[in-house]
C-alpha cells in the first residue's frame, strides 16, 4: 500500500541514519493544513521543536510566509503552496486540518470559497487520511453553537445556527466538516479528533482581520479610538494561542475523539476588554461605538470540563498575561509597516 511505501523511513529517526528499533522514538511525519496562518504556525513551531517532521499545506489566503520563514532550511520542514479544495497525495502519520479563514472579514470575503474549503477541503483531507491510515484532527469552532441558547456551552449542546445567513458559510461549513469527520470515522475507520476552538489571540494574528482583540490593540497602538460594536455588553472569552496549541496536541495524542471545547473560560464584555487593552497599551486610549453586525452572538463562554477531565488540559495564560505578548508583536509589525 501507499502508506507502507511511504512509511519506509519511519525507523530512520530525525538524522536520516537507521537507528535500532527501541533505542530512539522515530519522529512523526505530520501535515498541518493552514500551517502558515496564525494558529497553524504556532503549532508548527511546537511540533518541530519536539522533533517531528512537518509538511505545511497553505494557499496563503490569510497565511503568510513570514510566520514560518524561521524554519526554512530545517530539513524536517516543508512548505507546499496548495489549496485543500484540490486533492493531494502525501504520506504522513498525522493530519492537523486547520486550513480555513477564521475571521469574519476573511470568511465573508468569498463565502463560496469558504464553504468549499470547509466541505471539499475537509473531504480531501479525510480521503487522504483514509488512504494512508493517518490520524486526522479537525479544528472546528465555537461558532457551531451559533447564537447559543445555553450558557456556558457544553459539547452536548447542538447549537442555534442560522443556515442561510452571512456567517453560515463558516458556521454551517464547520458543522458539515464535523459531520464528514464523524462519517469517515464510522464509515471508513479513520481515527479522528475534533476540537471546537473558542476565540484565540496572540502574536502573528493578521493585523487587519477585524477581530476584536486585533482591532483594539492595533487601534490603541495607532492612537485611534477602539471601535466597540453595539452596546459593548456582548461577551467573549479569550484564549492565548500557546494554550490552544497545547490542547490540540493533547487531543491528537489522547484516546478521545471529542468534540472538545478548547477555550479560556474567563468571560469579558467588549467594554471590559477595551479597559484591559487600555491598561496594557495606552491609558489615554478612547472608545467609539459602532453599529453591530448581523447575527452577532450575544455571549460565548466555553464549558471546558470535558477537556479538563479527559485530556488533562486547561488554559494557563490569563488575558492580562497574554495581551502584552501580542502587543509586543503588533507594535513591531505596525512600526515596520508604517515606517
Ligand atoms: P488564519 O486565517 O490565520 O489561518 C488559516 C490558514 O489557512 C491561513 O494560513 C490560510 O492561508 C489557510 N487557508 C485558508 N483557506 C485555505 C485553502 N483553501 N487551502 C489551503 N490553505 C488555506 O486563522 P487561524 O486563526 O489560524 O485559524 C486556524 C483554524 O482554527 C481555522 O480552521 C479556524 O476556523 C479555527 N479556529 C480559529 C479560531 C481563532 O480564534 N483563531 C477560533 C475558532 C476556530
Ligand atoms: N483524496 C486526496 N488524497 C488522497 C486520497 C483522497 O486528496 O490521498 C481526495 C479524493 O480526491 C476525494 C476525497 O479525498 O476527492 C475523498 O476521498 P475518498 O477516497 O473518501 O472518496 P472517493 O475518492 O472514493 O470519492
Ligand atoms: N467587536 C467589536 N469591535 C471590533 C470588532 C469586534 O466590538 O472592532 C465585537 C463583535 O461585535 C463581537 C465581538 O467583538 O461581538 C467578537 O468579535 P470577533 O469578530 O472578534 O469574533 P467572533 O464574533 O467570531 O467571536
Amino acid at each position: 500500500s501507499f502508506s507502507s511505501f511511504g512509511g519506509g523511513d519511519a525507523a530512520l529517526g530525525g538524522s536520516g541514519k537507521r537507528v535500532p528499533v527501541g533505542l530512539k522514538k522515530p519522529s512523526k511525519r505530520v501535515v498541518v493544513t493552514g500551517g502558515a496562518g496564525f494558529v497553524g504556525s504556532h503549532l508548527v513551531d511546537k511540533l518541530l521543536s519536539r522533533g517531528d517532521s512537518v509538511i505545511v499545506i497553505d494557499n496563503f489566503f490569510t497565511g503568510r510566509k513570514e510566520n514560518v520563514v524561521h524554519h526554512f532550511g530545517n530539513p524536517r520542514f516543508e512548505l507546499i503552496r496548495h489549496d485543500v479544495v484540490e486533492p493531494i497525495l502525501l504520506e504522513v502519520d498525522e493530519i492537523y486540518h486547520l486550513a480555513c479563514p477564521a475571521s469574519p472579514v476573511h470568511y465573508k470575503y468569498n463565502p463560496i470559497k469558504t464553504i468549499k474549503t470547509n466541505v471539499m477541503g475537509t473531504l480531501n483531507m479525510l480521503g487522504l487520511a483514509k488512504r494512508i491510515g493517518a490520524r486526522f484532527l479537525l479544528t472546528s469552532t465555537s461558532e457551531v453553537y451559533g447564537d447559543p441558547l445555553e450558557h456556558p456551552q457544553k459539547e452536548t449542546y447542538w447549537g442555534h445556527v442560522n443556515p442561510i445567513g452571512v456567517r453560515s458559510c463558516y458556521d454551517e461549513g464547520k458543522r458539515t466538516a464535523e459531520t464528514l469527520t464523524m462519517d469517515y470515522h464510522r464509515g471508513a475507520e479513520v481515527e479522528v479528533r475534533i476540537a471546537r476552538i473558542f476565540n484565540t489571540y496572540g502574536p502573528r494574528m493578521c493585523l487587519d482581520d477585524g477581530r476584536v482583540v486585533s482591532n483594539f490593540v492595533a487601534q490603541a497602538l495607532r492612537k485611534e479610538p477602539m471601535t466597540v460594536y453595539g452596546d459593548g455588553k456582548q461577551t467573549r472569552s479569550f484564549q492565548f494561542v500557546s494554550d490552544l496549541v497545547d490542547g490540540l496536541v493533547a487531543l491528537m495524542e489522547g484516546e478521545h475523539i471529542g468534540p472538545f471545547n478548547l477555550g479560556n473560560p474567563g468571560e469579558f464584555t467588549m467594554l471590559e476588554l477595551a479597559e484591559v487593552v487600555k491598561e496594557v497599551v495606552d491609558p489615554s486610549a478612547t472608545i467609539e461605538f459602532r453599529p453591530n453586525t448581523a447575527d452577532d452572538p450575544h455571549m460565548r463562554k466555553p464549558d471546558i470540563s470535558k477537556a479538563k477531565e479527559l485530556l488533562n488540559w486547561e488554559p494557563k495564560v490569563t488575558l492580562h498575561e497574554g495581551l502584552p505578548l501580542m502587543v509586543t508583536d503588533f507594535s513591531k509589525r505596525i512600526l515596520s509597516a508604517e515606517k
